[in-house]
């Protein structure tokens, strides 16, 4: 998603070549780049303390099962905003996370950098009153329960491909 206006002093952007990026937007009232914005949100898959369970949550009046995600805001990491989404959403406390991969995701402008997170228990009492259902899944019934050729479906696949 590309930009037309400065976002600090609202001059039409020109495009200007910058070392090794190519073209990109430039500001000649600011003497600035201008490189194109866009979010940051982490997706998280969520084994049980045995690793043989993912955690799919459905949103409030949603149908769609969905992975736990959450956007980072300015300042932050990615790290603490997994780890503060899953306490959260679950009210459970990550023992271990590693990163998956990231995907941009068009719809929302966002890019979305997946983990494979293990929690400390399976008890979803303390989910937040946002999330509808929260339900523990086995690989398989997670694969089948998700949107086909969505996004949250390519980051399963790839978490479970990394656990075999
Ligand atoms: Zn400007």
């Amino acid at each position: 998603m590309k930009e037309k206006f400065c976002k600090d002093c609202g001059h039409l952007l020109t495009e200007k070549d910058y070392t090794n990026e190519g073209i990109v937007p430039f500001c000649n009232h600011c003497n600035q780049y201008r490189f194109p914005a866009f979010s940051t949100a982490i997706s998280a898959i969520i084994l049980n303390p045995d690793q043989t369970k993912i955690v799919l949550i459905q949103q409030y009046g949603r149908k769609d099962n969905i992975l736990v995600a959450g956007y980072v805001a300015q300042g932050d990491n990615l790290e603490s905003t997994l780890i503060r989404e899953i306490q959260e959403e679950l009210g459970l406390s990550v023992q271990s996370y590693r990163f998956m991969s990231s995907e941009y995701h068009k719809g929302s402008n966002t890019l979305m950098c997946n983990y494979l997170c293990t929690v400390n228990s399976e008890n979803l009492s303390g989910t937040n009153h946002e999330i509808d259902h929260a339900a523990w899944f086995t690989f398989a019934e997670a694969v089948r329960e998700v949107k086909r050729d969505s996004l949250v479906q390519t980051f399963l696949h790839r978490a479970i491909d990394s656990l075999k």
